[in-house]
């Protein structure tokens, strides 16, 4: 076997993708540069007071997180193989931590594996273009904060790590032109004082939309969640005085009222969109190979390569409904070893058909386009099955691949009598 490649890589993005796709990076011997358009580590775990001039929109602020946020997964779930946030505090003991405690977490993880040296602060990055149509020569160019003039640097590669939790997606409200309220979608959201003695109608049924609801119920006079999903009925939220669960809004009206599609009616000062968010990737230039249409960024392989592009450019982190920071942590470790050689992709052919037969079946089963990044229960499943797969091949001796293969064959062949 050849000597494993060590190619020159540029990360886009030091939240948890970045991080973690630099670790493994370095770990397999590459050079890493990190560019991060703010000044800090940690990406949307960086609480940010602010928002935007515009309540439905993303201009600026990069964190949606609201004041009162905790985690809703374990901190067991949350931390790298060999640096558990199980195994760490920070001030928050608790099993599901407010966000600062994520936030130490992943500087104290930059600090432990020499991660914040590689990153370059105050730099977005606006242009990421294979140069002259070579595909192991990519083209970085950046502005730094304030900076008239923008730089550039070839690299070897490029792993996109930019988050895609922060551009806000709308619900459409039929009549909302004509509605008097004040909108604002969950982005924007922060502290529930603005909530106080208002009647409230909040959309989505997501783990924001609750935990915002609960978070305003404690000031606004009446709380109304209206979901889309069928199994959703009028009702009225056991242990919480005072919100409402309805099904999705049938209208809005110039008199201020909102009529369910259940019949039910609430005259209402603001709307809260808790609907979920763009994939957008501004500084990609592919000449359309890769695209995004209705949130499905494509096409990729598993999520993670453009089959025409890859393994040069990569995405760490584009799944959602996962166990996001075990998924991106064997997304980069498969990365990094692709890159340097040491795991061979299949061929471009292939990846395609693999692509088109994974939106065959999207298509099949009545998914949306916007879900081709949640993975279902058992998607998700096949999805880490197979990256830790590829990892159990790499790293594990040859006695435990093999005894892994014995009981997998036990296993198949239990499953097909
Ligand atoms: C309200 C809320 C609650 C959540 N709760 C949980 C939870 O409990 N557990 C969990 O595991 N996950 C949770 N998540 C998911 C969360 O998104 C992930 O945990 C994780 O933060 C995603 O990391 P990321 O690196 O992909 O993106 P981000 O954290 O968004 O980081 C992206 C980074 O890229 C930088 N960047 C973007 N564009 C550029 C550019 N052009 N140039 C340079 N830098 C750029 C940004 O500044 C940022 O630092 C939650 C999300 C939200 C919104």
């Amino acid at each position: 076997m050849a000597d494993p490649l060590q190619l020159k890589v540029a990360v886009v993005g030091a939240g948890v993708s970045g991080l973690i796709a630099a670790r493994e990076l370095q770990r397999e011997g590459h050079r890493v540069i990190i560019f991060e358009k703010s000044d800090k580590i940690g990406g949307l775990w960086v609480y940010d007071p602010r928002t935007e001039s515009d309540p439905l929109s993303h201009e600026m602020v990069h964190s949606s997180l609201y004041f009162s946020l905790r985690t809703n997964l374990p901190r067991a779930l949350m931390g790298f193989s060999d640096f558990a946030f199980s195994d760490r505090e920070y001030g928050d003991p608790r099993d599901f931590p407010g966000h600062p405690e994520v936030a130490a977490y992943l500087n104290d993880f930059a600090t432990r594996f020499g991660l914040a040296e590689l990153v370059q602060f105050n730099s977005e990055v606006v242009r990421v273009e294979a140069v002259g149509g070579r595909l192991d020569e990519w083209v970085v160019e950046w502005r730094s904060e304030g900076g008239v003039n923008s730089e550039e640097q070839v690299f070897d590669a490029v792993v996109v790590c930019n988050g895609h939790i922060t551009v806000p997606r709308l619900a459409h409200i039929p009549g909302i032109e004509k509605w008097p309220g004040k909108q604002i979608h969950s982005h924007n959201y922060r502290v529930p004082e603005p909530f106080k003695d208002q009647v409230v109608v909040v959309i989505g049924n997501g783990a924001s939309a609750y935990d915002i609801s609960r978070d305003i119920s404690t000031v606004a006079k009446e709380v109304h969640i209206s979901s889309r999903d069928p199994a959703v009925k009028y009702s009225k939220l056991p242990h919480h005085p005072n919100i409402w669960q309805h099904s999705a809004i049938y209208t809005a009206e110039e008199d201020g009222t909102i009529e369910f599609q259940d019949g039910s009616s609430v005259q209402a000062s603001i709307i809260l969109h808790c609907t979920g968010y763009k994939y957008e990737v501004p500084f990609l230039k592919t000449n359309g190979i890769v695209t995004i249409d209705d949130n499905r960024v494509g096409p990729l392989y598993k999520h993670v390569f453009p089959p025409q592009l890859a393994p040069r450019l990569s995405f760490v982190g584009l799944p959602q409904k996962v166990i996001i920071f075990n998924m991106m942590e064997l997304q980069s470790k498969w990365i990094a070893r692709v890159l340097s050689g040491r795991v061979c992709l299949p061929s471009e052919e292939e990846m395609m058909a693999d692509v088109k037969e994974y939106y065959q079946e999207m298509t099949a089963l009545k998914r949306p386009t916007h879900l081709t990044h949640y993975l279902l229960n058992c998607e998700e499943v096949s999805h880490l099955f197979s990256l830790l797969f590829l990892f159990f091949f790499l790293v594990l001796n040859y006695d435990l691949r093999l005894s892994y293969l014995k009981q997998q064959q036990t296993h198949l062949s239990l499953h097909n009598v």
